[in-house]
């Protein structure tokens, strides 16, 4: 790749870096029944490039953090934090991610920060995923502040940036080798598409993809 392609990727798209912490399993007298979400096998999917893992059940609490940001905007990345948040449980009719947004709820699974510096490898967002051998137990995201501060493009972007960085906390473990999904490494919001709906970002392959980690 050349660098000015790839300086064009950064400024428009989504660098991403994901980080995997194992904790040990610890034995549960009585563990709760895995259920299955979703019908495995649907095509196209990029099941076979990547690690799956999932959430045992849903609801999952989410706690946001905006406190790096000027109050005033506030309103904006809230709202395009919780539309992302939103997007892959719209996508799935409510099987898959649905999750309890709170602001003042630290000690929730997840957290979503924005963060107060740059990121490592000037990355636009960061998510670190603690699992067992196949169960999520907690993710923390980190993303930094948008360039589209000051557009109307704003919440469409930080909504893009944060559903692909769900993509990682629902257990999309590895970026998706197709440029033209949301789970490909820096995303697919793109100057030719930063005015569409963030739900029509997700592609079938990426939500194929999710469903095949909850198909059993
Ligand atoms: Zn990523």
């Amino acid at each position: 790749m050349s660098p000015s392609s790839f300086r064009f990727r950064y400024l428009l798209g989504l660098l991403c870096h994901i980080a995997l912490a194992l904790v040990a399993c610890t034995p549960s007298t009585a563990p709760d029944a895995t259920q299955a979400l979703a019908v495995c096998g649907v095509q196209p999917n990029f099941a076979n490039e990547t690690q799956l893992k999932r959430w045992q059940n849903f609801p999952v609490d989410v706690h946001v953090d905006l406190s790096a940001l000027p109050q005033a905007s506030h309103a904006m990345y809230r709202e395009g934090v919780e539309r992302g948040i939103g997007l892959w449980a719209q996508a799935t009719s409510g099987r898959i991610g649905a999750f309890r947004v709170s602001y003042d709820r630290s000690d929730s699974p997840v957290t979503i920060a924005i963060a107060r510096g740059a990121l490592p490898d000037s990355a636009i967002g960061i998510t670190e995923l603690t699992f067992t051998s196949d169960l999520i137990v907690s993710a923390d995201v980190q993303l930094t502040r948008s360039h589209y501060e000051g557009t109307p493009f704003l919440v469409n972007d930080v909504a893009n940036t944060t559903a692909h960085e769900m993509g990682h906390v629902l257990g999309i473990v590895d970026h998706s080798p197709f440029p033209d999904d949301k789970m490909w490494v820096s995303g697919n919001f793109t100057i030719q598409n930063h005015a569409n709906d963030p739900l029509s970002l997700l592609t079938l392959r990426d939500i194929n993809t999710l469903q095949q980690a909850y198909c059993r």
